[in-house]
C-alpha cells in the first residue's frame, strides 16, 4: 500500500466519526500523491504525512452561561492548534450548532496550506462552539462570548495563537471576547482579528475574504482567455464572504444574480441590489425574505436552489459541501466556465472532479477564500508595529497577494506537470513551504 493510502487509513481508524476531517485529509494527500511519491523514502522515515495530520494540540472545554431567563446552558467549546511550522497558530473561532471536533479539525487542516500560500508568516488553527448566536439578546452573546474566552484565553497569545471570526463570529463576538481577554490577563495586544477599527482592526478585514475571492478569481479569467466583465455570477450564502463577493464582482463589471441564506434563496435578474442586501442581513440580520419584500426584480424560493440558475462563474459562499455532483452537473449544462469557492470545502469532492474534468476553470478556497487571513495576518502586523494602515494600502496589499496565490499554484501545477489544476497546485505549494520548515525545525 502507498504511503498516501496507509496514512488516509489511518486518519479514519484513528479518528472514527470525523467525516469531514477524513474528507480534507483525502482530498490534501490525494492531490500531493505526486510531491509524496518522489519522496517517499524520507517522508515515511521522518513520519511527516503523521506529523502533519496530527494536531500539534487540541483543547475541548466547556462553555457555561445563563440565559436571560435565569436558565444554564452549557455548550462545548474547541480549539485545534494544528501546525506551527511557519508562525504562530491563526485561524477563525466558528460558532453554529453544528461545530464538532471532526468539522474544527477539517477546518484547521485546511487552514495550514491556506494560511502557507498567503507568503506571510502564520501557522494553522482553528475553533469553535456548538453554540447557536441566532435568535440570542445581546446580552445572552456576551455572557456565551465571556465564558467563551474565561477559558480560551489560557492557550492564546498574540505571538502563539491568534484566532479571528468565522460563520456566527463577527465584529461583536470578536469584540465582546477582546474585552475578556485583555479583562483576565491584562494585556492589551493583538490576540485577536477582526476586531473593531477603534481597539486594533484594520481597514478592509470586512470586505477581505469576498474582495480578495474576486481579486483570485479576475486573475485566473485573464490567465485563461476570460473576463469577469459582462459575465454572470451565481453566488450562494448572504453573510460576509457572499456581501463583499458580490460587491467586489459587481465593481470589476459583472452582474451577480443570486444569493441565500440557510432557508432559502433569491434569483434577482436586475442583479443583487448590495446596499439593500446589507441592510438586511448586517444591520436587521433579517431573512431574505426581506430582501424580496423590499425588491420587485427578485424571486424568493425555499431551500436550495442557486446552482440552477445559468451563470458564467459560480461563488459558493455560504459553507460546506452545498456544490454536490448534481448541481456540477447543472452547472456544466448551462455554460459554466469558472467556480471559484469563497466558503470552506464548499464543493463535494466528486463535484469538483466533475467540474475538473468538464474544463471548468476551478480556485479551491484554501486559495481563492485566504485574502480573509491574509488581512487578519496585516492586522497582526499593524497591531504589532501600533500603526494603522489607510484603506488603500491594505487593499492593494490583499491584491498582490492574492495575485501572487494564483500565480503560485499556478506554477505549483505546471511544475508537476497538472497545467490547469489549481487544487493540486493549491495543495502543493501550501505544503511545500510547511514541509520546508517542519525539516528545519527538526522532529517536534
Ligand atoms: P456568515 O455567518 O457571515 O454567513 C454564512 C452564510 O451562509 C449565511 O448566509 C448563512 O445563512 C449561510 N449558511 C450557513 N449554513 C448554511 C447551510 N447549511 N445551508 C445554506 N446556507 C447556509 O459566514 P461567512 O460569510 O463569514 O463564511 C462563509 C464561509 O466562508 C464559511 O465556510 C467560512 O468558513 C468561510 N470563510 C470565511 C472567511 C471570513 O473572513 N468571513 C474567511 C475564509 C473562509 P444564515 O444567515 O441563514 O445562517
Amino acid at each position: 500500500m502507498s504511503y498516501v493510502d496507509q496514512v488516509i487509513e489511518e486518519v479514519i481508524a484513528k479518528n472514527p466519526a470525523e467525516p469531514e476531517f477524513h474528507q480534507a485529509v483525502r482530498e490534501v494527500l490525494e492531490s500531493l500523491r505526486v510531491v509524496v511519491e518522489a519522496n517517499e523514502e524520507q517522508y515515511k522515515k521522518d513520519a511527516l504525512l503523521e506529523r502533519l495530520v496530527n494536531p500539534e494540540r487540541q483543547f475541548k472545554f466547556r462553555v457555561p452561561w445563563v440565559d436571560d431567563n435565569g436558565q444554564v446552558h452549557v455548550n462545548t467549546g474547541y480549539r485545534v492548534q494544528f501546525n506551527s511550522a511557519i508562525g504562530p497558530y491563526k485561524g477563525g473561532l466558528r460558532l453554529h450548532p453544528s461545530v464538532n471536533l471532526g468539522i474544527i479539525k477539517f477546518l484547521g487542516f485546511e487552514q495550514i496550506f491556506k494560511n502557507s500560500l498567503t507568503g506571510l508568516p502564520i501557522g494553522g488553527g482553528k475553533g469553535g462552539s456548538d453554540f447557536d448566536p441566532k435568535g440570542k439578546s445581546d446580552r445572552e452573546i456576551m455572557a456565551f462570548c465571556q465564558s467563551f474566552m474565561t477559558e480560551l484565553c489560557k492557550y492564546i497569545g498574540a505571538d502563539t495563537d491568534v484566532p479571528a471570526g468565522d460563520i456566527g463570529t463577527g465584529a461583536r463576538e470578536i469584540g465582546y471576547m477582546f474585552g475578556q481577554y485583555k479583562r483576565i490577563r491584562g494585556l492589551y495586544e493583538g490576540v485577536l482579528t477582526g476586531k473593531g477599527l477603534s481597539y486594533g482592526g484594520s481597514l478592509v478585514r470586512t470586505e477581505a475574504t469576498g474582495y480578495g475571492l474576486l481579486y483570485l478569481t479576475d486573475e485566473m479569467l485573464k490567465c485563461n482567455g476570460k473576463s469577469l466583465e459582462g459575465a454572470t455570477v451565481a453566488v450562494s450564502g448572504a453573510g460576509n464572504v457572499a456581501i463583499y463577493a458580490t460587491e467586489k464582482a459587481q465593481q470589476l463589471g459583472a452582474k451577480v444574480v443570486t444569493c441565500s441564506d440557510s432557508t432559502g434563496w433569491i434569483y434577482d435578474k436586475d442583479g443583487i441590489d448590495v446596499a439593500l442586501l446589507k441592510e438586511v442581513k448586517e444591520v436587521k440580520r433579517a431573512r431574505l425574505t426581506e430582501y424580496a419584500a423590499a425588491r420587485p426584480s427578485a424571486e424568493y424560493h425555499e431551500g436550495k436552489g442557486v446552482w440552477t440558475i445559468p451563470c458564467d462563474v459560480a461563488l459558493p459562499c455560504a459553507t460546506q459541501n452545498e456544490l454536490d455532483l448534481e448541481d456540477a452537473k447543472t452547472l456544466v449544462a448551462n455554460g459554466c466556465f469558472a467556480v471559484a469557492e469563497g466558503a470552506n470545502m464548499p464543493t463535494t469532492m466528486e463535484a469538483t472532479e466533475y467540474l475538473q474534468e468538464n474544463g471548468i476553470l476551478f480556485a479551491p478556497g484554501k486559495a481563492a477564500n485566504a485574502g480573509g487571513v491574509a488581512t487578519s495576518a496585516l492586522e497582526m502586523s499593524q497591531n504589532s508595529e501600533r500603526l494603522s494602515w489607510s484603506f488603500e494600502e491594505v487593499d492593494s496589499k490583499l491584491k498582490n497577494i492574492m495575485v501572487n496565490i494564483f500565480h503560485n499554484l499556478d506554477d505549483a501545477a505546471k511544475r508537476y506537470g497538472m497545467e490547469g489544476n489549481y487544487v493540486a497546485g493549491a495543495n502543493i505549494a501550501g505544503f511545500e513551504k510547511v514541509v520546508d520548515a517542519m525539516n528545519a525545525q527538526g522532529i517536534v
